[in-house]
């Protein structure tokens, strides 16, 4: 008797089991219609150890806002259930290579670096947000339109440009430039610790939301707007430098903007482009 009971109680469990299985692998596969469901996020928190980021005699490190920024990210992604991986968790170096290889390790994995953007102008200011790959702009479009939308910063946009991190990556890989420490405002912004928390949290919920975007815009339809209005999409490759990046977005910095960032762009995300990949 107590034997019996003891077996239809396994055979319950294991019938949960099948369940739970079955649909949670229905689930998945409906939510990322026909695609992997990414499911385990590779963060990377931009240089560290020797490496102090950002531009010669800044004051604020750039490796110690990304790496606290990428553990509040970890944090909340994995309260959330994702598999969450690092490449670095602490104040040491990682070569580019090494980051690459860390992602790329992953299936059904996207890869997430965040940086704090730096140049000797100190009022260029703001969100950017770069993807290579069309595979990613889902993601770099999802992230963008919170960071940039829960930030009090100017909107830079999102940006296609061939850094090493993500040109070498075979997972969708966004790099998130999460305001320029060289500027007063935003430096002192990412020397607070609720708005870091903020940012981790706008970077988790483009995560999450990254297949809403996916499955609504497809991966040749980036521009429309629908149930999330996106960033256009700007292939800096091939726009003209007068034309740059002008943000649909409406913003409430856009006398600032126009006075900053009619010109230069280009150049400071190279000259960042160059000090990163050196
Ligand atoms: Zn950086």
């Amino acid at each position: 008797m107590r034997r019996n009971s003891f077996q239809i109680g396994l055979s319950a469990a294991g019938l949960l089991i099948t369940f739970l299985a079955t649909s949670s692998h229905a689930a998945k596969s409906s939510r990322s219609s026909g695609d992997d469901s990414p499911i385990t996020v590779v963060i990377d928190a931009g240089h560290g150890g020797h490496d102090r980021g950002g531009i010669p005699g800044q004051r604020v490190a750039e490796k110690d806002m990304t790496l606290d920024v990428a553990l509040r990210l970890r944090n909340i992604l994995s309260a959330n259930g994702y598999n969450v991986v690092m490449t670095r968790s602490t104040d040491v170096f990682v070569p580019l290579g090494g980051r690459v290889a860390i992602a790329n390790s992953y299936r059904n994995a996207v890869f997430v670096c965040i940086h704090f953007n730096a140049t000797p102008r100190s009022g260029a200011s703001g969100i950017e947000t770069y993807f290579y790959s069309r595979n990613s702009l889902p993601l770099a479009s999802a992230i963008h339109y919170y960071v940039a939308g829960g930030a009090p910063s100017e909107n830079r946009g999102v940006r296609r440009r061939g850094y090493f991190v993500l040109r070498k990556t075979t997972i969708p890989a966004v790099l998130v430039e999460c305001g320029f420490l060289t500027n007063p405002t935003e430096a002192a912004y990412a020397q607070s610790a609720p708005y870091r928390q903020k940012l981790a949290e706008e970077i988790a919920a483009g995560v999450r939301r990254r297949n809403a975007v996916g499955s609504s815009f497809g991966t040749t339809r980036v521009a429309t707007a629908e149930s999330i209005p996106l960033q256009p999409y700007i292939d800096q490759t091939k726009v003209s430098s007068s034309k740059k990046s002008r943000s649909k977005r409406s913003h409430k910095k856009s006398a600032r903007k126009k006075k900053s960032s009619s010109k230069g762009s280009g150049s400071e995300a190279s000259a960042k482009s160059s000090d990163r990949e050196g």
